[in-house]
């Protein structure tokens, strides 16, 4: 059928294109095909779609079904249906604005089509006696029911034909496109399948294997699935026609990630070596024993190390888990081969925490430790810098401020990235840059409190080797975790005063507010005076993103201290705040806060050795989303449950936080949905980059398109 607005025919273009028709339809232009001038191919492009290939890999989001015509006399308001019936009357009125109405009845009943926007000949079009058959939502009009800008196509009087032969696909579209156009688009690239075919680079093996369809059969499929293919299994992404292409998908992606990994392979390093007995002196001489995991991941780092390759690892672990440690130790191994090491956190606030820790375990041992942060004063700042560019600072530490101003390292050899799910791949690549001077490229470790699971963190991170902390120090309890209403307020802060009465602390988190750091601000000092009001006898502190630097500094100090017994905050301590003696956790509003964040804040205590305790207070009522959220906190304190969980609700992309950078941008694949492929397509990179390698980049660039985004070094 053809859209509402009248899609006008531009000739064929085809004599001008015959003799130099490029031979793949993953090079032939869409402006190959017909209609497509310079204009939509501007459209499309923001669709992604430059190619024929690229159309036919753009696949339908839904699906109608058109394949029944509905007797209008039984048509139900709200639905979407095909109609079938002949024009009765065809008026253009007036109202409030010009308008065509065309009444057209089946014998059961009638129905009223509106178009507020329409050409003249469409209104010639439409006129009385003329067979016509629509599709389009039923609504409820002035008079009986109508449709407002159906689809339709005038049909033959003595038409049999009835509805579609094939389930309607509905495309992921963008303004100016529409879905008749899509839908021309495709029929004209599905023939060209069917003629010249398109490269199924997938083996034959591996096919016959897994049963999937051919790669022709399998788009062909989804672009017009027959009248009785199985719309259920279409719509939740399971149809073998979808698992295929979803797994040749993932496939690209993983070897994308392992090219660059083979690429790094290449690259030189300084390897790291000598300082071995230096960190082991630095462990015995720390309060408490390493856990055996501790052990176990700093080894891996530093046989890494003293390679002369760059290493490029992801070290995961729980919350509390003892992850900055390790680091530091890591840090002292490089600082004893005379070089530098820099280490980028996500916030101001927890670099200082970290310069604080690596402070007081490495000053001691005479290695300098600066901290360099936009809030450093220009005397500060100037003397800093002079530090890391005469390389007398040894470790420095800041956000990632440090790479993008015009830090000059004297000999950076080693970075460290904590919290890495805040940072996209493209900061990752782009600090390889620093240590190129020299001719080599820094060691990277990139430290993330949000396990990923196993089988995603080798999609999404094909490219890092990884090391996980799977123990937590010893004597740690678990924290108990509730979700209370918020009408049952009184009873919270109740919580909070007897904590506080035998010499626990406390942490207050006030709610997230969308966009805004003085909005939350503001909700927190109003949360932080109504509580220091009802609870008069404790001291009530307060941190939020706008204070300076060094009252946050204060605050936090006298919180550590134990001078204050109630921290009331924005999430701004959500990341690595370790207060011992803190044993509740009161988080408001925690129904719009995403489970890795919940956990991160849970993680806030549990870390001396009293019983603590976590309170979810919500609005009600709960959506089911979240009532499932906060069941899941309740249920489990283990950080990797907890991320499968979110990946499951949230998806990769949240998880990840590289949905702005469209790394993990799938088209078909749903890495919660399709995590089980996925040792499987590990399995099949293997074979084709051994096997098939020159299949390998053809592949990538089917699915990762402007592979220059991310897949280039
Ligand atoms: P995270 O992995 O969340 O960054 P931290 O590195 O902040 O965890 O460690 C949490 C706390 O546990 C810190 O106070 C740290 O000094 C302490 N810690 C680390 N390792 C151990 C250990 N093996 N035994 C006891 N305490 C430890
Ligand atoms: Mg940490």
């Amino acid at each position: 059928m053809t859209p509402s607005r009248t899609v006008r025919k531009t000739p064929a273009k085809a004599g001008a294109k015959a003799g130099a028709k490029p031979v793949s339809l993953a090079e032939q232009p869409v402006t190959s095909l017909h209609g497509v001038g310079p204009a939509l191919a501007e459209k499309l492009a923001k669709l992604d779609l430059r190619t024929v290939q690229d159309v036919l890999f753009h696949l339908p989001t839904r699906y109608e079904d058109r394949t029944r015509v509905v007797p209008i006399g039984s048509l139900r308001v709200g639905a979407r249906a095909v109609i079938e019936g002949e024009i009765g009357l065809s008026e253009t009125v007036r109202a409030r604005r010009r308008m065509l109405l065309c009444h057209v009845s089946d014998g059961t009943g009638s129905i009223t089509l509106r178009f507020f926007h329409f050409s003249n000949a469409q209104a010639t079009a439409l006129k009385r006696g003329k067979s016509i058959r629509c599709f389009g939502e039923i609504r409820k009009g002035y008079k009986g029911l109508e449709i407002v800008h159906p689809e339709y196509q005038l049909t033959a009087a003595d038409s049999t034909d009835g509805g579609e032969n094939h389930l309607t696909p509905v495309y992921p579209s963008t303004d100016g496109v529409q879905q008749g156009r899509l839908r021309a688009l495709t029929r004209q690239a599905l023939k060209e399948l069917k003629g010249q075919g398109l490269k199924d680079w997938l083996p034959g093996e591996l096919l016959d294997r897994t049963g999937y369809p051919v790669l022709r059969d399998a788009v062909t499929f989804l672009h017009r699935p027959p009248p009785d293919a199985a719309l259920h299994k279409l719509e939740a992404g399971i149809h073998p026609a979808q698992q295929r292409l979803a797994f040749e998908e993932l496939l690209a992606h993983h070897l994308s990630l392992r090219q660059i990994r083979e690429k790094l392979r290449d690259d030189k390093a300084l390897a790291l070596k000598g300082g071995e007995s230096m960190v082991q002196n630095f462990i015995a001489g720390l309060p408490f024993d390493l856990t055996g995991a501790q052990v176990r991941v700093l080894k891996e780092i530093q046989t890494d190390l003293s390679k002369g390759h760059p290493m490029l690892r992801l070290l995961q672990g729980d919350v509390g888990s003892g992850k900055t440690v390790v680091a530091a130790a890591a840090a002292m191994q490089a600082t004893a081969a005379g070089t530098q090491v820099a280490v980028m956190a996500p916030t101001e606030l927890l670099a200082e925490q970290h310069a604080d820790s690596f402070r007081g375990w490495l000053s001691p041992l005479g290695i300098r430790v600066v901290l360099l942060t936009g809030r450093l004063k220009a005397a500060e700042r100037r003397e800093a810098l002079a530090a890391v560019a005469d390389g007398s600072a040894q470790v420095i530490i800041g956000t990632h401020a440090l790479f993008q101003e015009h830090v000059q390292f004297a000999r950076l050899a080693f970075v460290i990235v904590d919290e890495q799910h805040r940072f996209g791949v493209h900061q990752r690549l782009a600090l390889r840059d620093k240590g190129v001077a020299f001719g080599t490229l820094p060691h990277q470790l990139v430290m993330t409190a949000t396990p990923i699971p196993r089988t995603l963190a080798m999609t999404a991170y094909a490219d890092l080797d990884c090391s996980t902390i799977d123990e937590l120090p010893p004597r740690r309890r678990p924290v108990t975790t509730v979700a209370i209403s918020e009408e049952r307020r009184a009873d919270v802060v109740a919580r909070v005063r007897d904590a506080c009465a035998r010499g626990q602390q406390a942490y207050w988190v006030c709610p997230l507010i969308d966009e805004s750091e003085a909005l939350e601000a503001q909700a927190a000092e109003e949360t932080a005076a109504a509580l220091s009001d009802t609870l008069s006898d404790l001291s009530v502190g307060l941190v939020h993103g706008r204070m300076s630097a060094s009252d946050k500094d204060a605050v936090m100090k006298s919180f550590k201290r134990g001078d204050v017994d109630l921290l009331v905050a924005t999430t701004v301590i959500e990341v690595g705040v370790d207060v011992p003696n803190a044993s509740l956790m009161i988080i408001e509003n925690a129904e719009r806060m995403g489970l890795a964040q919940l956990h991160q804040l849970r993680g806030r205590v549990g870390r001396g050795s009293v019983e603590s305790n976590c309170v979810l207070m919500y609005k009600s009522p709960l959506s089911a989303n979240a009532r499932q959220r906060l069941g899941i906190l309740r249920e489990t304190n283990d950080g990797f449950k907890v991320a499968r969980k979110d990946l499951e609700l949230r998806g990769a992309g949240e998880l990840l936080g590289t949905r702005q950078t469209g790394l993990m941008q799938m088209k078909i694949a749903n890495l919660a949905r399709d995590a089980e492929l996925l040792p499987a397509v590990h399995d099949a990179a293997t074979a084709l980059l051994e096997d098939y390698p020159d299949r390998v980049a053809p592949l990538v660039r089917r699915w990762i398109g402007g592979a220059d985004r991310y897949g280039q070094v």
